[in-house]
């Protein structure tokens, strides 16, 4: 197999001898867990890579290229990339070297050309396998340690939040030129804003910058997190620049098992994927046929929180579609974590990208999301959460007003939820809370 996979590589090489190619361009991403370097060249490029220590540096070798740009300098919170440096060699050969700050593992693909970008040479930097899982040191337990916790504490539920798209993928374009990744990134942002004031629920960005982030790892961060829900915020696109509104996605069921079953052996070998996905189509369609159990479970949970969103939505203005819609988006497969795909609009149309591009109505989405995603997660609150505990014992000092201030509820829901006759309240009496609606 190794034989003969060199022999064709040999073959392209041979094939593509003859022309020169350039490279117009040089384009870095740092991210916080991986840094990736790209190439824009005019023709799919034969290259070869090898990694060197002592220093730490990645040679890539182009065959029979010139640069036509000068290369970047590297960001000095680039993780990776201490600096980048080129030389010609073998009378058209270009070789850059890529000086690191630690050791990495890289990994070289082709892109094909995009709405936005040609042919592209993309070298992934990650840290190498086995420095990924320090061992942690035995810790020893003492017997302070070993004491039960007087309260139980309740937690936050997480929400996952993903901003489509990101660096070398810009998403859809919008009808003036606006990128699908830039506008989804500043409606995530006012999403994460809103929810850091609410009691009893957290949110983790799933990207935190303009840089791409694998599909499957997407939903590895996710899980890492222990989201409870996951949204992935997008703007459509279409040929027709009168559509418009916005849609709300959760799988479809075709697709689902299998999906599961290879999140299961992606889980077992950790591969990491950062950049392996094609980026040909906006969004990743997969299809199977059979039906796994537990992904059945969770896909009625994100139906119904979908349901809720899509609710807000049509408050805000024309939606697309009336019903949540279901398709075998990638982002959604987890098999354990409700997830959602939100289009909150066509770019494509002018008037909705113009809509997309004011910081009023990404706040406005971002209310409409996060009242959907409350109502849901008021609605299925599992009862370690804080969420789910909402009753309140009255101690010496409290009053009504203090406690509706406290949990950000009114007076009047407080009279309402617990039929109260008077607001004379006494020591040792339980209160219902009421759920607090978005502000
Ligand atoms: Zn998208």
């Amino acid at each position: 197999m190794r034989f003969f996979g060199l022999l064709i590589s040999l073959l392209v090489v041979l094939d593509c001898a003859a022309a020169q190619v350039d490279i117009e361009n040089v384009r870095l991403w740092p991210a916080p867990k991986h840094t990736r370097v790209v190439f824009d060249v005019g023709a799919p490029v034969p290259h070869s890579l090898f990694v060197l220590e002592k220093p730490s540096r990645i040679v890539i070798d182009l065959r029979n290229a010139r640069l036509r740009r000068a290369i970047p300098v590297a960001a000095s919170e680039d993780s990776f990339l201490a600096g980048i440096r080129s030389a010609s060699r073998n009378r058209g050969d270009l070789r850059v070297v890529l000086d690191l700050k630690q050791a990495a593992r890289a990994k070289s693909f082709l892109l094909k050309p995009n709405a936005k970008y040609g042919h592209r040479l993309v070298i992934d930097l990650q840290v190498p396998v086995s420095a990924k899982q320090p061992k942690q040191p035995v810790r020893q337990i003492t017997a302070t340690k070993l004491k039960p916790k007087a309260k139980v504490k309740l937690r936050d539920l997480v929400i996952a939040i993903d901003a489509g798209h990101g660096g070398e993928d810009p998403g859809a374009l919008g009808a003036r030129g606006s990128k699908e990744k830039i506008v989804v990134m500043q409606i995530a942002r006012q999403l994460e804003k809103l929810i850091r004031r609410e009691r009893g629920l957290r949110a983790v960005m799933v990207r935190r910058g303009d840089y791409y982030v694998g599909l499957r790892e997407r939903m590895r961060i996710a899980r890492r997190e222990k989201a409870d829900l996951f949204v992935s915020i997008h703007a459509d696109a279409f040929k027709d620049s009168r559509v418009r509104g916005s849609s709300v996605y959760v799988l479809s069921h075709n697709g689902a098992s299998s999906e599961a079953a290879k999140w299961l052996a992606d889980q077992e070998n950790s591969a990491d994927l950062i950049g392996g996905v094609s980026l040909d189509d906006k969004d990743d369609l997969l299809a199977s046929v059979l039906l796994d159990l537990s992904q059945t479970a969770t896909l009625s949970a994100s139906t119904d929180a979908a349901g809720d969103i899509l609710k807000q939505l049509k408050g805000l203005g024309k939606t697309h579609k009336r019903r949540v819609q279901r398709a075998g988006f990638m982002v959604l497969k987890s098999p354990d974590i409700p997830s959602i795909l939100i289009e909150t609009a066509f770019i494509s149309n002018p008037a909705e990208e113009r809509k997309l591009l004011s910081p009023r109505h990404q706040r406005s989405l971002a209310a409409a999301i996060l009242k959907g995603v409350r109502a849901h997660l008021e609605r299925t609150a599992p009862p370690d959460s804080l969420l789910a505990a909402r009753k309140h014992v009255i101690a010496r000092g409290d009053t009504l007003s203090k406690i509706a201030n406290h949990y950000r509820v009114s007076m009047d829901a407080l009279r309402t939820a617990n039929a109260l006759p008077h607001d004379k309240l006494f020591t040792g009496q339980i209160l219902r809370i009421p759920p607090t609606h978005g502000s």
